[in-house]
């Protein structure tokens, strides 16, 4: 996206704002627009009777058949809570497992580095008394305390595909499976793990309608994360989750011309095919390359297109700081636990400034190749 900074434009890169999906969605026109009339979703409630009274059955039944087409996760005989986009459930998970233990100290949260930038920041911004941000999990040694592992797979920034690291018996497992969805990666299996997290932003694209779930197999830890929601914003709009039952029908039934998930592969992979074409034949900057995995989904062998670009230059250098040197923001290593040779450049805006992008790459290696560091 172009934004008018000190007179100069700026191509933005940083941020995982998805909205390359825009061109999908307009091109489905207004067939799967929704209406709500002034007098509908004025309670606070959806379904009383539920453990997650604010939650629209049919938003739960839409989540639960999404997962069942796709055959990324299992849904059967788990708890569904729907959250204010993912960010929320990330805290929400942690209060659910931390708060029971009631710790003497706050107990350490952690995943391995390059992690999600937004880990360390959820962690530490209330300066909670249950947990606090314990760093990269490749350096936790201790064996006696409870500890929380946030899985990311795919991993946000390097698209790897990861498993927990720190594996000691007092450990508590989150996995973010945010890009577990077949534009970005190969589905090899319906995961089952303890808690589970999935959001709109990248799944559909629509970042903000500001809904997320979880999958949680205890139905303790999924009435701790109820508590935390109803604590902190009395549930989740209902406007937002109207639209998301919309969409999520939408893509499930496959009631339009074009299947969503081939669209966002078509585009994820056109976009990773030239930016390697644009790399071919230096090695000033270095993206990883994915083999090709089975997706179940696909029922093929297909290349794997993460969200975003994990780019690598020369030790020394401040590969941030040159690409804004070229009018261009992208989120340094540091961010991510790592040197400041490493950035992450987002893969998911939109077309013309993928390709203003790739048209400076030629002055960005040229200018990274005179570096003095
Ligand atoms: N987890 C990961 C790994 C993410 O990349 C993001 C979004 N950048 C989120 C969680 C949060 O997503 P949201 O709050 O938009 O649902």
């Amino acid at each position: 996206m172009l934004t008018n900074l000190n007179q100069q434009s700026i191509l933005d890169f940083d941020k995982g704002d998805p909205t390359m999906y825009e061109a999908y969605w307009k091109s489905i026109g207004e067939d799967f627009k929704i209406t709500i009339s002034a007098s509908e979703a004025l309670s606070y409630f959806a379904n009383p009777k539920s453990f997650c009274w604010f939650m629209l059955p049919k938003l739960e039944q839409e989540i639960r058949n999404l997962h069942n087409v796709v055959g990324n996760a299992v849904v059967e005989g788990r708890h569904i809570v729907v959250g204010n986009g993912s960010s929320q459930l990330i805290q929400a998970a942690l209060y659910a497992l931390a708060e029971p233990l009631d710790p003497s100290s706050p107990i350490s949260v952690m995943s391995a580095a390059p992690f999600y930038s937004c880990y360390p920041q959820i962690a530490h911004y209330m300066r909670s008394g249950l947990f606090k941000w314990g760093g990269d999990a490749h350096a936790y040694d201790r064996d006696d305390q409870p500890y929380i592992e946030m899985v990311n797979c795919p991993n946000n920034p390097d698209g790897e595909l990861r498993g927990p690291v720190v594996n000691k018996a007092n450990g508590m497992l989150v996995h973010d499976l945010a890009y577990y969805w077949p534009q970005y990666t190969a589905i090899t299996k319906p995961v089952d793990h303890n808690i589970m997290l999935f959001t709109m932003s990248k799944c559909t694209g629509h970042a903000g309608s500001r809904i997320g779930w979880a999958i949680v197999k205890d139905s303790h830890v999924a009435k701790q994360m109820v508590k935390f929601l109803e604590i902190s914003t009395i549930g989740v709009s209902k406007e937002a989750q109207l639209r998301a039952i919309s969409i999520l029908e939408m893509i499930s039934t496959n009631s339009c011309s074009t299947n969503f998930f081939e669209f966002g592969q078509f585009v994820m992979a056109g976009r990773w095919k030239t930016l390697r074409e644009a790399l071919e034949g230096t090695d000033i900057l270095q993206v990883p390359n994915f083999p090709p995995r089975h997706c179940n989904f696909k029922r093929n062998y297909i290349e794997c297109n993460p969200a975003y670009a994990w780019m690598k230059a020369q030790e020394g250098i401040n590969l941030e700081e040159v690409m804004k040197e070229e009018n261009i923001r992208v989120r340094g290593g540091g961010t991510f636990g790592c040197p400041s040779n490493y950035a992450r450049l987002s893969i998911l805006g939109r077309d013309n400034d993928f390709d203003q992008f790739l048209k400076k790459l030629p002055s960005i290696v040229k200018r990274l190749a005179h570096s003095k560091f």
